[in-house]
């Protein structure tokens, strides 16, 4: 009996080699994907220069991975020191822009010594930098506060910031920037604004390098892409605006989130599902529980009802997630059997749809899968 389950188990691919059962929860990193939407970057901005967001471990899709496969973008943005150590130690000659800027002397040090470009968006930066002597050029990107009010010089301190950098010997300014607060809602006045008052700011400077966008004005503002794109979330195949679709952009999901049944049963009318009993059986139907649950990333606050693919089938999510397991209704998926391949999002069900259903954007689901779920790719 027991043999007979084992040898089930290992032909339904739950149990590796080495004889241990393996969770079904697998990422999967469709490496062509990735290059293919860098090529779309260059394709809506050939001009400009592409500093790839690999930020918060790309996006969720792994760093040294993604930083391999976009080995044609012009360099890579980051917001933690010690990714960019890693990824320099993994070989990674390309410019890094830590995007957050530094926040003590130690970090300068580093900066100094791995090569790193980093943002100044503080006048408080510096001190630190008026003290701390390299041997090497550093080069900063200037961030300038235009109206998102997150980081960024106030413009009425941009100038002096500026001269007090053209004095220190070992800096260059690479480019100047800014970031919008709205590039996603194309009915938004509030781009105009900002690129009013970023003109207006760096009227005496204005010969520096620019960066404005990202990938919501790659796409949508062809006429503010100046020196460097900061694309993110459309290199890894979402689409930035809730009106268009992936499809629509020209653009393939990288990531696959896909798990598998392990168990199937059958619920009378009236029978309550899962914790507190949020979902009640309306009629006699087929229940299928999946090994995936917020242990693993998967939202918790997703409602009954949200999309989820039982052998590519669209079926929903019933009750509350655990940390473990979901319960998944099938009655759209009469075939479905123990091993039948669950998809939460990717190829055929845009991540973005299941954000929506969890209240979030697709930027969180992405970047949240916790390390025990297994990572493949193929190229
Ligand atoms: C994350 C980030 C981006 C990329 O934004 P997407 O919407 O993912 O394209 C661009 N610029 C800055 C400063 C960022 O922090």
């Amino acid at each position: 009996m027991r043999e007979g389950l084992i040898l089930r188990q290992f032909l339904l691919g739950q149990i590796s080699l080495e004889g241990h059962m393996a969770r079904p929860a697998q990422v999967h990193i469709d490496i062509s994907a990735l290059q293919h939407n860098l090529q779309r970057v260059r394709d809506y901005a050939p001009n400009s220069k592409i500093l790839a967001m690999v930020k918060a471990n790309a996006y969720g899709h792994g760093l040294l991975t993604c930083t391999k496969a976009l080995a044609a973008a012009d360099a890579f943005g980051l917001a933690c020191i010690n990714s960019a150590v890693k990824l320099r130690e993994a070989g990674c000659t390309k410019k890094i822009v830590l995007i957050c800027g530094y926040f003590t002397r130690e970090d300068l040090a580093l900066i100094s010594k791995y090569n790193l470009d980093f943002v100044v968006h503080h006048p408080e930066q510096l001190n630190l930098l008026k003290d701390f002597t390299s041997s090497k050029t550093l080069n900063v990107w200037l961030k300038i506060n235009t109206g998102m009010n997150r980081l960024g010089l106030d413009p009425a301190d941009f100038d002096a910031v500026v001269a007090d950098l053209q004095k220190l010997d070992s800096i260059n300014i690479e480019c100047i920037m800014t970031h919008f607060a709205a590039s996603n809602d194309q009915n938004n006045t509030s781009i105009q604004n900002q690129v009013d008052i970023f003109h207006s700011t760096i009227a005496a400077n204005n010969s520096y390098p620019i960066s404005l966008v990202s990938s919501a004005g790659t796409i949508n503002c062809p006429e503010l892409h100046n020196d460097w794109v900061r694309p993110g979330i459309m290199l890894y195949g979402v689409s930035p605006f809730a009106n268009l679709s992936t499809v629509e952009l020209g653009l393939q999901a990288v990531m696959s989130f896909t798990t598998k049944l392990i168990s199937i049963y059958r619920c009378q009318a009236g029978d309550a599902v899962g914790y507190s009993g949020t979902w009640v059986c309306p009629e006699e139907m087929m229940v299928g529980i999946a090994a995936i649950g917020y242990g693993d990333g998967y939202p918790r606050h997703v409602p009954s009802g949200t999309p989820i693919l039982v052998n590519e089938t669209r079926s929903a999510v019933i009750g509350r997630v655990s940390m473990d397991l979901i319960a998944i209704d099938l009655r759209a998926c009469p075939d479905a059997v123990i091993g039948s391949d669950v998809e939460l999002w990717g190829k055929n069900l845009p991540v973005a749809e299941v954000a929506a259903h969890a209240e979030t954007i697709s930027y969180e689901l992405l970047s949240q899968i916790t390390a025990r779920v297994s990572r493949t790719e193929t190229v």
